[in-house]
């Protein structure tokens, strides 16, 4: 197949991150820059310093508590159109967290997405994937290799919530390493299938479950870990995987450690990391599902960056697309 030459660079790659020349901003900026387009507040996209960030509606709560509230926020809905320089944005759906978005921009006629990073599962925290047609698309591989394959959330929460009783049975409380921002939200949402047994908290997760509920996201009953000590038992505990094994998980009593990651699709990633039980539980689009939407997309061009940008876009070739990586300076993923 002959490359796809586009006609406008939209995008190009500078050392501060992706930028558009033609409306002069960019992409999840890895620096301070003058105009920062936001695809949603995980730390390895959001970051301080920029004058001025263009972000989705529902993402405003959480990026103003993790970039602090004086910043310069302009919030877009879904959908909605707005014009930097020559180039007409908007932000769509992206299904990975609350407010998650990937950026559309059109100039003289041509379309590039920005995808940031993305699933197609079922996540009722969070609006759904939309597919929006392009003529290049910029697409995350996180988890870009055929062994990353999901199952249903149902699943795997069941299976959290059967070694929950399991533990509760013989006197252990279960602590569940979780991204506090999206992972646990999706979980606390799909235990409430299971049980109406309150769920405790780290305080990190903590404050972002109350800015979930603030939008209406429903959710199980939790309550802070701190109300309990060391004669706890049988509770479920979620906290990020960094507070695990920390002096703040040593105040409890007896317990087992799970952890709820795509990367626990491999299974030595579980015992390198020393957890007893992991759930492959992951907001990043799995390998179907990133040959379904650069399929669905129909761009003439994929660029593939932010994970296994080679085995993806060899992979993409061998199926007809036109497609090669985007080298960017890579932050490792607050959230796989
Ligand atoms: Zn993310
Ligand atoms: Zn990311």
């Amino acid at each position: 197949m002959s490359p796809y030459q586009p006609r406008i660079p939209l995008i190009s790659v500078t050392p501060r991150g992706l930028y558009c020349p033609r409306g002069d901003f960019y992409i999840d900026p890895w620096e301070g820059v003058d105009t920062a387009l936001i695809t949603h507040a995980h730390s390895d996209h959001a970051r301080e310093g920029s004058q001025l960030y263009h972000i989705s509606e529902q993402s405003l709560g959480i990026i103003q508590r993790r970039l602090g509230a004086e910043g310069q926020y302009i919030t877009h809905s879904y959908s909605q159109s707005f014009t930097l320089g020559d180039v007409l944005i908007s932000f769509h759906p992206a299904g990975h967290i609350l407010g998650s978005a990937q950026i559309r921009m059109e100039c003289e006629g041509e379309v590039w997405v920005v995808s940031g990073d993305y699933k197609r599962d079922y996540d009722p925290t969070c609006a759904a994937f939309e597919v929006v047609p392009c003529d290049v698309f910029i697409t995350e591989s996180t988890f870009g290799l055929p062994i990353f394959v999901w199952k249903g959330i149902e699943e795997e929460t069941e299976a959290i919530y059967r070694w929950w009783k399991k533990n509760q049975e013989v006197g252990k409380n279960s602590m569940l390493a979780c991204y506090a921002l999206g992972k646990s939200q999706r979980v606390l949402h799909a235990l409430a299938a299971f049980t109406d047994q309150p769920v405790l908290l780290h305080g990190a997760t903590q404050v972002l479950v109350d800015l979930y509920r603030e939008q209406g996201v429903p959710l199980i009953a939790t309550q802070p870990a701190t109300d309990y000590g060391k004669d706890m038992t049988g509770q479920l505990i979620l906290a990020p995987p960094g507070a695990i094994g920390s002096t703040w998980s040593r105040k409890f009593g007896p317990y087992e450690t799970g952890f709820a990651s795509g990367w626990m699709r491999i299974r030595g990633n579980r015992r390198r990391k020393a957890y007893d039980q992991g759930f492959v539980i992951s907001d990043h689009a799995d390998w179907p599902a990133l040959l379904q939407t650069v399929r669905e997309c129909g761009a003439k061009k994929i660029y593939v960056t932010h994970g296994y940008t080679d085995d993806l876009s060899r992979f993409l070739c061998e199926l007809g697309h036109d497609a090669e990586p985007l080298e960017t300076l890579f932050a490792r993923e607050e959230d796989g």
